[in-house]
């Protein structure tokens, strides 16, 4: 069902429930009681029918939930003649699964709002150039390169080469899909394969909104697991329930009793606090930019026990500096500036988008690259001026020319070095230095105190390097030279002593991120493909969110805990006081509704977390006025 649909669906069902009480309690009131029971049992029925619905419907998935026991108390309550009793316990349910789509919808809010602000470009083809460009600024008929890990910002075709396109957001087609010359591309889909010329054909605005709508629902779609916690314990609750009941029944011979026992136990709270409780966390997080999909990953989010950070870009700020150039005296510094730069156009690299940043700060027009193949992590290769050109790590490089270059490491020891390569030749490599986000020390203390106990580094880059950036910051452990595989396979390693969680940001981690636990994405500046493949996405640029973000999840799920138990105490202890007969069916309604009320806005609490424990002592004070959310 759709949510629209869903929500106006559990509105309707709340009036019929509530109109049905009032006007069976006035006619009640004027002692008209046959004409009272008949409105309170009409106001009950649809409710009724619609959970039935929805208990068939679980039960078909193999589900067992709690909605059973509201089901069986309305009923009963109907078959022994206490409608009054019926139509509370119905006002309640309609009322409470009301709250639920109401936090709902609130959480949806906030994440699209979220969303549209995020800056979006584009990078166009014009006068021969390539220029990055708001989203905004394009027309149809506009040239666009989408590289690899990019979304397609805008509908289009393919206007050359040939595409690999994963529209699985879009369409839940899992295989990538290859189009060709004039194939239409949908806006949206992420482009699988290496990079090639999109022909827009629609603005993006429709586009923009499209992509929006795909990321929320993705993450309103998992709403079904949040209940698990709950679910859990149902079937132990729906036993105790039914035996107190029967129980009841059969040593008094009068089945009132069992009706008021199971009015009692009618667990609103457990149905409901559960998701309220994360659905607000969900809400709360995506107002300090960390965007969590659902409230699966939300309750993953809050135990875990590992994190493995990538380095360039994620730890890193990723907008390295050129330190230095080495020519190997066949071409000048400028040149090898020039063919990295102009091949590095085509990728989405952290450290290829430096490069291009600095060729055109000097100033000198690039070529646009042709038949470009991607490595992802590694490298990128294609024709630029009618050479055939390979940039990236010194190992890729080498590994297409056939010449290692031994020296280069001893040199450059602890800076990323990009080597050039040209019709089969090493012409020289770019020495550049990528320093670490400022205030990472603080941010892993931070980590420490909330929990996670190891924390490792998994780069794609040369051991000498990752060692010299994560000297003294007491890691658990350094992994380097790692293929997008083998972050895979450290993060199934990782994953037998606990919860893992990954952290990155590049297309080379997406596979990673999704075998994780949790992965969570550096979405603002990263690569489209990672935060698709993400659980979280953190939509600033600032790795500190890790923070607000992870004690949000640990304390939405400790209230949602709190609120279970303590619903649970209290509706067993109602129970029992009904089955020894200190309880009507109309007093455990409202009782019950008592607990339902304090259960619920004790879970709404989640709505006014604010983070901060754990960055408290420690936080730089740059960082404060940050923490207030994106609108500030
Ligand atoms: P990490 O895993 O730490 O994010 P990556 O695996 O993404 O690091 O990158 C490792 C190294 O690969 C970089 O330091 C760089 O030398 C090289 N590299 C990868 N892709 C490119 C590219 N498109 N252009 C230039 N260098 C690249
Ligand atoms: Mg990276």
């Amino acid at each position: 069902m759709k949510p629209l649909l869903h929500d106006r669906l559990n509105v309707a069902l709340m009036a019929i429930a509530l109109l049905g009480l009032c006007v069976g309690v006035g006619l009640w009131l004027g002692a008209r009681t046959d004409l009272a029971t008949f409105v309170w049992t009409a106001g009950v029925l649809p409710v009724l029918a619609a959970l039935v619905v929805e208990i068939v419907r679980s039960l078909w998935r193999g589900d067992v939930g709690l909605d059973i026991v509201a089901a069986l108390s309305m009923s009963a309550a109907l078959l022994f003649g206490e409608t009054l009793a019926a139509a509370v316990v119905a006002l309640m349910y309609s009322g409470g699964t009301f709250l639920e789509s109401y936090a709902q919808g609130r959480a949806r809010r906030e994440m699209s709002d979220l969303l549209s602000r995020v800056p979006r470009t584009a990078t166009r083809h014009r006068n021969g150039a390539l220029d990055e460009v708001p989203l905004d600024d394009i027309a149809p008929g506009d040239l666009l390169l989408i590289r690899q890990g990019d979304v397609a910002p805008n509908d289009g075709t393919v206007e050359s080469g040939a595409a690999m396109l994963d529209q699985s957001a879009l369409t839940g087609e899992s295989m990538p899909t290859r189009l060709t010359k004039g194939n239409d591309v949908m806006s949206g889909s992420t482009n699988a394969g290496d990079a090639f010329d999109l022909c827009v054909t629609r603005r993006a605005a429709d586009s923009t909104y499209a992509g929006i709508v795909r990321l929320v629902e993705a993450a309103q779609a998992s709403k079904a697991p949040m209940a698990r916690l709950a679910d859990r314990w149902s079937l132990l609750f729906l036993a105790v329930t039914v035996t107190l009941a029967a129980a009841a029944w059969w040593f008094t011979g009068d089945p009132i009793r069992a009706v008021a026992v199971l009015v009692v136990a009618t667990p609103c709270p457990l149905i409901l606090a559960v998701p309220v409780a994360l659905v607000a966390g969900l809400s709360r997080a995506a107002h300090f930019g960390v965007l969590i999909k659902g409230a699966k990953p939300l309750e993953a989010l809050a135990r875990i026990k590992t994190l493995i950070l990538d380095k360039t870009g994620t730890l890193t700020d990723g907008r390295p500096q050129i330190v230095s150039i080495i020519t190997l005296g066949k071409m000048s510094e400028e040149d090898i500036l020039h063919f990295a730069a102009s091949l590095d156009q085509a990728s989405k690299h952290p450290i290829a988008q430096a490069i291009v940043a600095a060729a055109q700060g000097q100033g000198a027009p690039l070529s646009i690259p042709q038949n470009v193949v991607e490595t992802p992590g590694e490298g990128v290769a294609g024709t630029v001026e009618g050479r055939q050109v390979w940039v990236g790590g010194t190992a890729f490089v080498a590994a297409q020319v056939g010449v290692v270059d031994a020296e280069i490491a001893n040199i450059t020891a602890g800076s990323v070095v990009v080597s050039l390569g040209v019709d089969g030749k090493v012409m020289g490599h770019i020495v550049m230095a990528d320093s670490l986000r400022s205030g990472t020390a603080d941010l892993l203390a931070g980590l420490r105190r909330l929990g996670i106990s190891r924390i490792l580094l998994a780069t794609g880059d040369r051991r000498a390097v990752a060692d010299v950036i994560t000297d003294g910051l007491g890691l658990d452990g350094v992994r380097a030279d790692l293929t997008p595989d083998q972050k895979v396979l450290l993060v199934l390693t990782e994953h037998k002593r606990g919860p893992v969680m990954m952290v990155g940001d590049g297309v080379n981690d997406a596979p990673a991120l999704a075998a994780a636990d949790v992965g969570v994405a550096m979405g603002a500046r990263g690569a489209a493909a990672s935060a698709e493949a993400a659980d979280v996405v953190l939509l600033v640029d600032d790795l500190n969110r890790l923070l607000p973000g992870i004690e949000i999840a640990q304390r939405s799920r400790k209230i949602a805990l709190e609120s279970v138990v303590a619903g649970i105490g209290l509706s067993i202890l109602g129970m029992i006081a009904a089955a020894f007969g200190y309880l009507t069916p109309v007093q455990g309604a409202l009782l019950q509704e008592l607990i339902d009320v304090a259960v619920i806005l004790n879970a709404l609490r989640a709505l006014r977390i604010r983070p901060g424990a754990a960055a408290k002592a420690v936080a730089p004070p740059r960082m404060l006025p940050q923490l207030n959310g994106p609108n500030t």
